[in-house]
């Protein structure tokens, strides 16, 4: 028998666990003692239950009330039929002429680099989009990159997704040295929920990429609750600190979820502590099969200005919604309108 180093044993890969994710409905009743019944099991391929182990280790058993559960489970309401929801409300198809390109706001461009999630959040508003159509071969790649070249005006790319950190380290390498080689590009900004669903993703070859990456760095998380954040994230985020990147967060306003101030400040101080600064509370997109998050307009000012009474205002993320065809989000105003 060949023995196997401690290494082996005691730390799997991110992509281990990646790859080891829950997506069978009767997997998570049995691990969460909930009954089977409260899974809907999506007709369509297209969502389907999908958690990783370190995600669910946050999940408190026998609680289908449990904040970062209620994330992940697919609902019997997703199926429901709801006015005023579409499987586009972002209209971001109309932005997207290039595949996996979205350049919608002056002075930045959206490279939808990661196909895929390590997580699938029920409310996601691009829980539609078309990824199979966004699946990049290097001449598409090449094209992105060159549409960047030619529009001068650009200084900051975004790569989101999907969760560009689905990607392994080398084609983040070659796309990311590709992008610092064009001259008026300054930032690098990295949407990802991966350090907080798999900390395990923040490793060597993580930090090693962005402490030699010739731009400036800026991570946005996405966390919704403060249960979300473990020491193991705690540490994840402390190292990719540690590499020179700003680390922000955003988050999505959900109904029975963080839909009270008392969370929402927990919540801001709890980021702090780890090292991280409030960016957007988002209003909920209008996306099909995710009615059930949505707050009324009333409610959501009354726990904002809540919110705004509890904190320190560099503590407070900025409320804002996505209404299509603006040049940038739309922050609520809780005096107007
Ligand atoms: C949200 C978003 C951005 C980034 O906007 P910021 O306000 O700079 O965070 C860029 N492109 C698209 C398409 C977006 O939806
Ligand atoms: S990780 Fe982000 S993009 Fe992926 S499903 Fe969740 S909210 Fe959507």
């Amino acid at each position: 028998m060949i023995p196997r180093t401690l290494d082996a044993v005691e730390v799997p890969s991110w992509k281990e666990i990646l790859s080891n994710a829950i997506s069978s409905p009767k997997i998570l009743s049995e691990r969460l003692n909930i009954p089977l019944s409260d899974i809907s099991d999506p007709a369509n391929d297209e969502f389907k239950l999908f958690v990783p182990e370190p995600y669910l280790q946050r999940i408190e058993p026998c609680n289908l009330n449990d904040p970062l559960l209620k994330q992940i489970l697919p609902a019997h309401q997703e199926a429901l039929p709801t006015q005023g929801y579409s499987k586009d409300p972002l209209s971001e198809e109309s932005y997207n002429t290039i595949p996996g390109l979205i350049h919608k706001y002056k002075r930045r461009v959206l490279l939808v680099s990661g196909a895929s999630c390590a997580i699938n959040c029920r409310y996601c508003f691009r829980r539609h989009f078309p990824y199979a159509d966004n699946r990049l071969s290097k001449e598409q790649w090449l094209q992105s990159i060159h549409y960047i070249h030619q529009h001068p005006e650009l200084n900051e790319v975004i790569l989101s997704g999907g969760d560009p950190l689905v990607s392994n380290d080398k084609q983040l390498n070659w796309l990311t040295s590709a992008l610092s080689d064009i001259p008026h590009i300054k930032r690098l900004r990295i949407h990802t929920r991966l350090p907080v669903v798999i900390p395990q993703r923040v490793d060597e070859a993580l930090l090693n990429w962005l402490s030699v990456l010739p731009l400036q760095k800026v991570m946005v998380l996405h966390i919704n609750h403060p249960n979300e954040i473990d020491d193991a994230v705690r540490q994840a985020i402390q190292r990719v600190k540690e590499t020179g990147t700003l680390v922000l967060n955003q988050s999505v306003l959900l109904a029975g979820i963080n839909d009270n101030s008392e969370v929402l400040s927990t919540l801001s101080e709890t980021l702090f502590d780890a090292g991280v600064l409030p960016y957007y509370l988002h209003r909920l997109d209008k996306i099909e099969g995710a009615a059930h998050f949505d707050l009324p307009q009333v409610r959501i000012k009354e726990i904002y200005a809540d919110l705004l009474a509890s904190l320190p205002g560099y503590l407070v993320p900025k409320l804002v919604a996505e209404i299509p065809h603006r040049a940038s989000k739309t922050p609520l105003d809780l005096h107007l309108e």
